[in-house]
């Protein structure tokens, strides 16, 4: 019989096959072991129920109601407390996390976030602050905000920092915000702006976002930006370029200067990508190569926590040309040293500011976990940080550059992450089914299918923070699936076998979400 119990589990729930590729029988909860089968909050709980034991309303209460009053239950499940904790703290076991492993993903810099960084966020005079707290009541969170800014400018080498943008993809747009607010000032029409093929997808939506046709900029066969073709493509059409350094092909852009150079003489601005600031921070300053705005990812390169929607913060340097049209609010100190934020056009800042990108000042959270990262660092252990995550990517590259395709590993050195494609896979395996294998290894995949210029590409970024041994684990278990992969192991199409779910069928869940339960039928 198939009536679902109390607790809502079917038995078409458990991730046993039939097959018995589990080594063992199916359990009658579908549990397995301390992986425990979690239904929705909706089935477990009854609208019969409560949690909590309330008198019944006094009969004359009603009446306070006017006659609107329902007559009917709303519906809602009943849980008590003990049920509402389980249910939380078996999902968060079913959760993949950077506290719980190597987390390989490239391009997104998953970081350890140090605990230090969390108790002074949660300092309640930076948790609690209010918004729109007097000034004079938040001296110590404007001259956190300020003095965060003074560091991303001198690790930036660049004169100008707008604070506010919540994201990477927010600072992008404020960056070109301003180049479009500069070449509006001098009332030049410019209309295109240059994105390289391997650009972050971000680059060209932001770009469109602002009214800008986007027209791509090849890259050489070594995986970098193609300088003579960007070049000749350069005119008083381009309003600017959009390159990210290190690319998404993990190299650095060795003609970054030469190309600032020639898209300055044709009269375009630059932008650089910093979300990759991390295998360069206290070793190379972007407005030492001509930058002319950069966002930089707080929540990759400066250790904040980031992934499933939680906040980013994407402050944006620029060169003198744009300082002068960056967003308000920013934060200024006065002679006596007090702080004060500049909100408006105003007596103090007549400048040509484009406006502003949020309602109040950023994400005061991902500011104090920044600068408690810098200040615990110091300049010295950031220049570290960026050599090791350097050291790590490359271990891992040299590690399985024998066994995958490396189209770039005869460019020179990989800067924070290590590109590899599928070519040799047999029996029409795919870089996904290496990456639903990695899975039964207890590792989060990597970056896959990214960048679009690496057929299968695989995209893996170990982060600074890992230890030769725990890089060796992974790369032991990487080796084993790809070579899975290389022998034409059918079994893998079928991985993973170990997970509370088997191969979802992820294009549907994203193109038509199921995001409203219904009560099923009980018959
Ligand atoms: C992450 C990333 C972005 C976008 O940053 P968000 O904070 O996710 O908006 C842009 N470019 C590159 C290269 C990135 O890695």
């Amino acid at each position: 019989m198939n009536a679902p119990n109390k607790s809502g589990w079917k038995p078409e729930m458990a991730a046993t096959s039939e097959d018995g590729l589990h080594n063992g029988p199916a359990t009658t909860t579908g549990n397995r072991a301390l992986m425990l089968e979690e239904p929705l909050l909706f089935e477990i709980g009854h609208a019969d129920e409560t949690g909590v034991d309330l008198p019944e309303p006094a009969a004359d209460a009603a009446n306070r109601l006017g006659g609107f009053d329902r007559d009917t239950s709303i519906g809602l499940k009943g849980l008590h407390e003990p049920e509402a904790v389980r249910h939380y703290t078996r999902l968060s076991r079913q959760n993949y996390g950077i506290d719980l492993g190597l987390f390989p993903l490239g391009s997104c810099t998953m970081k350890h976030n140090p605990r230090l960084n969390e108790k002074v966020a949660r300092m309640p005079g930076f948790a609690d602050l209010h918004p729109m707290a007097p000034q004079s009541t938040a001296q110590g969170a404007l001259q956190v905000i300020h003095e965060l800014g003074e560091w991303l400018k001198t690790l930036t080498g660049m004169p100008g920092v707008a604070m506010s943008p919540k994201a990477g993809a927010h600072g992008e747009l404020c960056g070109i915000l301003a180049i479009r607010a500069a070449l509006e000032a001098r009332g030049d029409a410019r209309k295109v702006v240059l994105c390289p093929e391997s650009a972050h997808g971000t680059n060209p939506a932001t770009a469109a976002f602002a009214g800008y046709e986007v027209e791509d900029i090849p890259a050489t066969d070594e995986g970098r930006v193609d300088f003579e073709a960007l070049k000749a493509r350069l005119g008083p059409d381009i309003a600017a370029v959009m390159i990210t350094n290190p690319n998404t092909c993990g190299l650095f852009e060795r003609d970054f200067k030469k190309i600032a150079d020639a898209v300055h003489e044709a009269g375009g601005f630059v932008y650089c990508d910093g979300a990759n600031f991390n295998a360069i921070v206290g070793r190379v300053r972007p407005g030492d190569l001509g930058v002319d705005a950069m966002h930089i990812n707080l929540h990759k390169t400066f250790s904040t926590p980031h992934g499933g929607g939680g906040p980013g913060s994407g402050p944006v340097v620029f060169s003198d040309a744009l300082a002068p049209f960056a967003p308000l609010p920013f934060v200024k100190q006065e002679d006596d040293g007090t702080y004060y934020l500049v909100e408006e056009e105003s007596r103090e800042h007549r400048g040509p500011s484009f406006g502003r990108m949020t309602a109040f000042h950023g994400q005061m959270g991902m500011f104090t976990r920044a600068l408690t990262y810098m200040l615990s660092h110091g300049a010295d252990g950031l220049k570290q940080v960026s050599e090791d995550a350097v050291l790590n990517a490359n271990y891992v590259l040299r590690s399985l550059e024998d066994l995958l395709h490396a189209p770039y590993a005869d460019s020179g050195p990989c800067m924070h992450e290590a590109l590899f494609g599928d070519a040799g896979f047999e029996n029409g395996l795919s870089t996904l089914d290496l990456a639903k294998g990695l899975i039964d290894e207890g590792y989060h995949p990597m970056t896959v299918y990214f960048p679009l210029v690496v057929h299968g590409a695989m995209l893996v970024e170990p982060t600074e923070t890992e230890s030769k041994a725990a890089l060796d684990q992974f790369i032991t278990a990487f080796r084993s699936v790809a070579e899975r992969a290389k022998a034409g192991d059918e079994g893998l199409k079928q991985a993973p076998y170990y997970a509370p779910r088997r191969r979802l069928d992820e294009t549907l869940a994203a193109r038509k979400p199921v995001l409203a339960w219904t009560e099923p039928d009980r018959d």
